[in-house]
């Protein structure tokens, strides 16, 4: 298990597990013969991507960053991503129930970062899955779900929000605001118009949880996006924006889709080029 302080808080990983992901899909316009020394691909062109949540206790308060896949998908949809649905073992093996969790935070509402937010119960209702926790989602976000594209209308089910904003338990966010002391949100446009990071800040320590502008440690170059973005040059300018405070101020990078590396401090080295120093 992925566990370090941070500050005063404590950071763990928690996967919902790992699924198939078509690897020029995941690279974009990055050609395979660059990308597919960072990251093995199968005879089918899969490579494995991962579900990390991010789980911070403040000492006051339990937080959980992102609920991966979840266990709701569509027939069709498990054809393509299968349905790994680890993420509540993961955190019964570390120690933490449902019922724990204070406050969920989602970055964007794509089905693979916001599963868990609802289970179906035994009559077909979708209810929370995290009962007494106040959840929280970037607002433009869920306008947008509500019309999306037809490019990336698959990527939303309403059952993961819906339920919860009709039933006031998530707060739609406008990007900037501070949830528990420490703990805030910051808009970075690119893969979608309004995804928000979530900074973790303890004690002069800073970790981003950077959600889709950086899935993985081997998209940390300026120019590895995903071709899911929907604005590639937003990303561009994002990221510059990132380094620009989280190289000089250190802080701990964290990755939903890296299999391997959950976070990582990224440095720049001597000719310039970005590297992930593990922890
Ligand atoms: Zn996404």
């Amino acid at each position: 298990m992925h566990r370090m302080t941070l500050g005063s808080f404590e950071l763990t990983a928690f996967s919902d597990g790992t699924y198939p992901l078509d690897g020029g899909a995941f690279f974009g316009v990055v050609p395979k013969i660059m990308w597919s020394r960072k990251m093995e691909a199968d005879e089918k062109n899969y490579v494995t991507a991962g579900l990390n949540s991010l789980l911070i206790r403040t000492g006051d308060q339990t937080v959980l960053v992102e609920t991966g896949m979840g266990n709701k998908l569509s027939e069709r949809m498990v054809k393509f991503y299968g349905q790994p649905a680890k993420l509540i073992d993961n955190l019964a093996q570390g120690g933490v129930a449902p019922d724990e969790i204070d406050i969920v935070i989602n970055s964007h509402l794509h089905f693979d970062h916001c599963g868990w937010n609802t289970v179906r119960d035994a009559n077909g209702k979708i209810v929370p899955t995290f009962s007494r926790a106040k959840y929280y989602a970037p607002e433009g976000e869920w306008q947008y779900s509500r019309k999306p594209s037809e490019r990336d209308a698959i990527s939303y089910i309403p059952d993961n929000y819906d339920p919860l904003v009709g039933s006031g338990q998530m707060t739609l966010l406008k990007g900037g605001e501070e949830i528990v002391p420490g703990i805030s949100v910051k808009t970075f446009p690119g893969h979608t118009a309004n995804m928000q990071a979530i900074m973790v800040e303890s004690q002069g320590k800073t970790a981003c949880y950077i959600s889709d502008l950086m899935p993985t440690s081997a998209h940390i170059d300026l120019t590895w996006g995903m071709s899911f973005d929907l604005y590639p040059l937003d990303t561009i300018e994002s990221k510059k924006r990132y380094y620009a405070k989280a190289i000089p101020e250190k802080w701990l990078t964290v990755f939903t889709h890296d299999p391997k590396t959950p976070w990582a401090y990224i440095e720049r080295d001597e000719i310039g080029k970005m590297v992930a120093k593990g922890v």
